[in-house]
């Protein structure tokens, strides 16, 4: 089933593109200003983002522009006045389609089929099984590491731990472990190369995309779990 994530202050608009979409058998979720709105576009997986221009907090525009740093999500502008310039530069900002209030649900809904369409096309050569926490994601097929929209470049054996890691997020997995899985050791090497590997990674991901990654738990070893470091959405 696809997600629709409907941002709009207008509560009745806001109701209205909700109980139609469910009609049409979308999942709907909402948010009714500009920075919540951002923050479930990026953590709660949408499949398509309707955004109004007009929002409390932050800008449709700028909602749309922090999206594209790290998201090929389509979204689809409503505006409520007929104003060209408003539509360029969201069209500039990288929005797929917008709609002039007030507009007939059943174009909207023309537009939303044809928007997810085109992304599923385009989205073809992604690969089942990527693996992916906020602004990271892991190709188990191609190989690749991107993010925030930069690929990251690892080696096979950090890729190989990543990829573990990932696959065990919130599980705390001991140095032991990652040794007979990740390196095939079957017996109790030096688990220092462990803490090496996972410095790497802390410095190739966390470091310069300013988020964490891999955490310590003390007397067992590591635990993959996700988390935003303040001001990363500045970065
Ligand atoms: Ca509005």
């Amino acid at each position: 089933m696809n997600r629709i994530l409907i941002v709009e202050d207008e509560k009745k608009i806001a109701r209205f593109l909700e109980l139609e979409l469910q009609h049409e058998g979308y999942e709907v979720i909402t948010a009714a200003d500009g920075r919540s709105g951002l923050e479930r576009a990026l953590h709660d997986a949408p499949d398509l983002l309707i955004l109004d221009l007009m929002l409390p907090e932050m800008s449709g525009i700028e909602v749309c522009r922090r999206i594209r740093r790290e998201s090929d999500l389509p979204i689809i502008m409503l505006t409520a006045k007929d104003d060209v310039s408003d539509k360029v530069m969201g069209l500039d900002m990288g929005a797929d389609d917008y709609m002039t209030k007030p507009f007939a649900i059943e174009e909207l809904l023309a537009r939303i089929r044809v928007a997810l369409k085109k992304h599923r096309t385009s989205g073809e050569h992604a690969h089942a099984g990527t693996l992916h926490a906020g602004v990271l994601t892991l190709d188990p097929v191609s190989y690749e590491v991107v993010c925030r929209g930069t690929p990251v470049t690892l080696t096979k054996k950090e890729f190989d731990l990543l990829r573990y890691l990932m696959e065990h997020a919130g599980e705390a997995i001991s140095r032991d472990q990652l040794l007979r899985d990740v390196w095939e050791y079957d017996y109790a090497g030096d688990t220092n190369v462990v803490d090496v590997y996972v410095r790497y990674l802390r410095h190739k991901l966390d470091e310069p995309f300013h988020i964490r990654t891999i955490q310590t738990i003390r007397s067992v070893g590591y635990m993959f779990r996700y988390e935003e470091l303040p001001g990363s959405e500045n970065a």
